[in-house]
C-alpha cells in the first residue's frame, strides 16, 4: 500500500467519524434548541396568561361584591327613608321596637355576608337591631359619629374592620346616615358585613398556593381582608403599596408585577374597583404558583435532553468504535489481499478463481502468459474448459459435478483435490499440469467457487516418462548381464570344443559326490574312455576332422546320460563319466552301450563316411576305491587294460 493510498483512507476514516460526531452533535443541538423553544414559548405563554388569570379573579370579586354593596345599598337607604322620623327618638323606642324589628328582619339573609340591619340614635345609642347581637354594638359605631361624611353628607360611609369580642369574628359596618327635612341627623341605619363569610367565598376562588386575595379601602389605602389573612395588618395602611397608587391615581382597574410588600414574594396582581363604592379587590397569582407547571415541563425537558444526550452519546460511541474496528479490520483485509495478489502474481504457478454457477474464471494470476502464452484478459470470463483437451475438459466436468454433490453432501474431504490436466497453449503445444483445486462454501455450505493453483508439470513428466525409459533399459542391462555371468560361469567349468564340462569341474564335483556317497552309503561310478588310434585320424584326415570326430563322441554320450551323470573331456581325446549314485553293474551296462553306440557312429566328411571306436575302463566306489584319486587311478587302470587287450571293448578294474 503506498503512503498516498493510506493517507487518503486515514483522511477518509477520520472525515467519517467527524461528520458521525458532527451528525449527532447537530441532532443533540437540534433537539435542545427545539426544546428551548418550545419552553420559552410555554414560559412566555404563561407569564402572558397570568395578569388574565389575576383579572378574572378580581373580576369575578369584583361582580359578587359589587351586587352585595348595590343591594345592600338598596336596602340602606330604603330603611333610611322609610323608617318613621318618631322612630330615632330614643324615647320612642318601645312604642316603634316591633314594626322597626319587623321591617329590619325583612331585609336580612338576603346575602349570607350581611349579618343583620341596626339603626342608632344620631347619639349613636343602638335603637332597633335584627340578626347577631355583638358585643361591639353600640360602642364601636359609634367611633364612627364623628366622622365628616356621617356628620355632613348622604353617602354610604364604611367602617373600619371591627372584631367582635365574644366570637372573634371581624366585621364591616356599612353605615348610612339618616336626616331630617332641614339636614339634620337622625340616626343611622348600618349593616355589618361580616368579613369571615367574604373569607370563604375568597377560599373558593383558586389562586394557587402562593396566591393572595385582598379587599382595600380605595379612600385611605386601609386593609379590609386578606387570604392568606395577616391579622396585624387589617385596618393598616400598607406603605408605598402601588396597587394603592393606582386607584388613588383613579384607575379602575389594572395588572402589574410586582414584589409583594408583606411576604417579598414575586406575583401578578390584578386590580379593580368595587362599582363606586370606595373599596377594591386585588389578587395576586405567585409567579412560583403560575410556572410550576413551565417548571416541571422544564425539569422533564431537561432530563429528557441530558437522558437523549447519554443515548446519543452511547450510541456514537459504539458508532465509532465499530467504525474502528471496521477499519482495522478493513486495513488488515487490504494488506492480506495485497500480501495474497503479490504471492499469487509473483507465483510461477497460475493461481485462479472460478464461479462455480457460471464455470467461467473470475481471476487469472499473470503467470498465464509464461506458462500458456495467453494474458489473463485472454482467459478472465472464459469457459473452464477453453483451454482444456476435449479428454482433460469432460474428466473434469465430471469431477466438479461429483465434488459438488459430496460437499452438499457434507463431505468436507471433497472440497480439495489434485488432478492432473492436459492444457492447449496459444501456440497448440500441449502441456501437462497439475491443479490443485481448493472449493470455498458460503456459510451455508453451498460451495461458490473453486480456488486453483495450476503448476506445468511438463518437464517433470518428460523427466519422470526418461526416466522410466532408462530404468527399462537398465533392467534390460542387468538382465543381459545376469545371463553373460551365468553363461560365463558355464564357460568356466565347460570344455569350448565339445561343451562337455572340464576336468577342473570333474575334480570338484568328484570330490563333493564320492564325500556324498560315502555319507548317504550310496553307490557310485566312473567310466574313462578313450579314442582307439586317434592319431590316425588326425594324420589321415587333418585335425579339423579329428575336432569334429571329438564333438560327434561329446554329442553322443550327452544324448544318453543322465541329469546328475557329470560328462567331462578329461584330455585331448580322453573322457571321464561321473555316474553318481549308480552300482557297477549297471555302469558297465552303460559304458558298452556307449561303447556301441560310437561303433555304430559314422561322421559325414564329403563323399565318405569316417568311423572309429572307443576303449572304456569303469571303476566303482566303494569296491574299487575310497576316493577319488584312487577312483580315477582305477579308472585309468582299467581303460589301460581295454586298451591293451584290443580295444573296442570295455573293461573293469580289477586289482
Ligand atoms: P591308442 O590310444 O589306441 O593307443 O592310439 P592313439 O593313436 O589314439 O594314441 P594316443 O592316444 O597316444 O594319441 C593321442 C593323439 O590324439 C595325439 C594327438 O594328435 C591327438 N589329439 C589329441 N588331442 C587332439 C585334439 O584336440 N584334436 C585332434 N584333432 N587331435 C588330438
Ligand atoms: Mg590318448
Ligand atoms: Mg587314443
Amino acid at each position: 500500500m503506498g503512503i498516498s493510498t493510506s493517507g487518503q483512507m486515514i483522511s477518509r476514516a477520520f472525515g467519517a467519524r467527524v461528520r458521525l460526531v458532527l451528525f449527532f452533535v447537530f441532532t443533540w443541538l437540534g433537539v435542545v434548541l427545539l426544546l428551548a423553544f418550545l419552553l420559552n414559548e410555554g414560559r412566555r405563554e404563561a407569564e402572558r396568561k397570568a395578569p388574565s388569570d389575576a383579572l378574572g379573579v378580581t373580576s369575578l370579586l369584583e361582580a359578587r361584591l359589587a351586587a352585595t354593596m348595590r343591594r345592600l345599598q338598596g336596602n340602606l337607604e330604603h330603611l333610611a327613608v322609610s323608617l318613621p322620623r318618631d322612630a330615632f327618638k330614643l324615647a320612642e323606642v318601645g312604642r316603634y321596637r316591633e314594626a322597626v324589628v319587623n321591617e329590619l328582619e325583612l331585609f336580612s339573609g338576603q346575602f349570607p355576608e350581611v349579618s343583620g340591619f341596626r339603626v342608632m340614635d344620631a347619639a349613636g345609642s343602638l335603637l332597633y337591631a335584627s340578626g347577631v347581637a355583638l358585643e361591639t354594638s353600640g360602642f364601636a359605631e359609634r367611633s364612627y359619629f364623628n366622622a365628616p361624611a356621617v356628620q355632613s353628607g348622604n353617602a354610604l360611609y364604611f367602617s373600619e374592620v371591627i372584631t367582635d369580642k365574644l366570637s372573634g369574628r371581624t366585621f364591616l359596618f356599612v353605615i348610612q346616615p339618616v336626616r331630617d327635612a332641614h339636614g339634620g341627623l337622625l340616626g343611622l341605619v348600618a349593616a355589618p358585613l361580616d368579613l369571615d363569610v367574604l373569607a370563604k367565598i375568597f377560599e373558593t376562588i383558586n389562586v394557587g398556593s402562593k396566591g393572595v386575595v385582598a379587599i382595600w379601602r380605595a379612600d385611605d389605602g386601609r386593609q379590609i381582608l386578606r387570604r392568606p389573612a395577616v391579622p396585624d395588618q387589617v385596618n393598616q395602611v400598607l406603605a408605598n403599596n402601588p396597587l394603592y397608587r393606582r386607584i388613588e391615581s383613579g384607575e379602575k382597574l389594572g395588572t402589574m408585577r410586582a414584589p409583594a410588600m408583606l411576604d417579598g414574594l414575586d406575583r401578578v396582581y390584578a386590580f379593580q374597583r368595587i362599582a363606586d363604592y370606595p373599596l377594591y379587590v386585588a389578587g395576586g397569582l405567585a409567579v412560583d404558583d403560575y410556572l410550576a407547571e413551565w417548571r416541571q415541563t422544564l425539569w422533564v425537558a431537561a432530563v429528557s435532553a441530558l437522558l437523549l444526550f447519554l443515548s446519543l452519546s452511547l450510541v456514537l460511541i459504539r458508532l465509532l468504535r465499530a467504525e474502528n474496528e471496521e477499519e482495522v479490520t478493513a486495513r488488515k483485509l487490504s494488506q492480506s489481499e495485497a500480501r495474497y495478489r503479490m504471492l499469487a502474481e509473483n507465483s510461477h504457478d497460475v493461481i485462479w478463481t472460478l464461479d462455480i454457477p457460471s464455470r467461467r474464471y473470475t481471476y487469472v494470476s499473470p503467470s498465464i502468459t509464461d506458462m500458456c502464452g495467453y494474458l489473463p484478459e485472454d482467459v478472465l470470463g472464459q469457459s473452464i474448459d477453453a483451454r482444456l483437451t476435449p479428454e482433460s475438459a469432460s474428466r473434469l466436468a465430471r469431477d466438479i459435478d461429483q465434488r459438488l454433490r459430496r460437499i452438499a453432501a457434507g463431505d468436507k474431504a471433497a472440497s480439495v483435490v489434485v488432478s492432473e490436466l492436459e492444457q492447449v497453449c496459444k501456440d497448440g503445444e500441449v502441456i501437462s499440469t497439475e491443479v490443485v483445486s481448493s472449493y470455498l462454501q458460503d456459510a451455508d455450505g453451498v460451495a461458490h467457487t473453486i480456488l486453483g493453483i495450476t503448476r506445468n508439470v511438463s518437464e517433470r513428466k518428460a523427466a519422470e516418462l526418461a526416466l522410466r525409459e532408462t530404468n527399462r533399459q537398465l533392467h534390460a542391462r542387468i538382465e543381459e548381464i545376469g545371463r553373460l555371468q551365468v553363461a560365463l560361469q558355464e564357460l568356466a567349468v565347460r570344455d569350448s570344443l565339445t561343451g562337455l564340462y572340464n576336468r577342473r569341474y570333474l575334480d570338484e564335483t568328484l570330490e563333493r559326490e564320492v564325500s556324498r556317497a560315502r555319507r548317504e552309503g550310496n553307490p557310485l561310478a566312473l567310466v574313462m574312455l578313450d579314442i582307439d588310434y586317434f592319431k590316425r585320424v588326425n594324420d589321415t584326415y587333418g585335425h579339423q576332422v579329428g575336432d569334429e570326430a571329438l564333438r560327434m563322441l561329446a554329442t553322443t554320450l550327452l544324448a544318453d546320460v543322465r541329469t546328475e551323470d557329470v560328462a567331462c573331456r578329461y584330455g585331448g581325446e580322453e573322457f571321464l563319466i561321473l555316474l553318481p549314485n549308480m552300482p557297477l553293474e549297471t555302469a558297465i551296462q552303460r559304458a558298452e552301450a556307449w561303447r556301441q553306440a560310437i561303433e555304430e557312429l559314422s561322421v559325414a566328411l564329403g563323399n565318405f563316411h569316417i568311423t572309429f571306436t572307443i576303449s572304456l575302463g569303469v571303476a566303482a566306489y566303494p569296491e574299487h576305491g575310497k576316493t577319488p584319486d584312487d577312483l580315477t587311478r582305477c579308472a585309468d587302470q582299467a581303460l589301460y587294460r581295454a586298451k591293451h587287450e584290443g580295444r573296442n571293448q570295455v573293461s573293469v578294474f580289477s586289482a
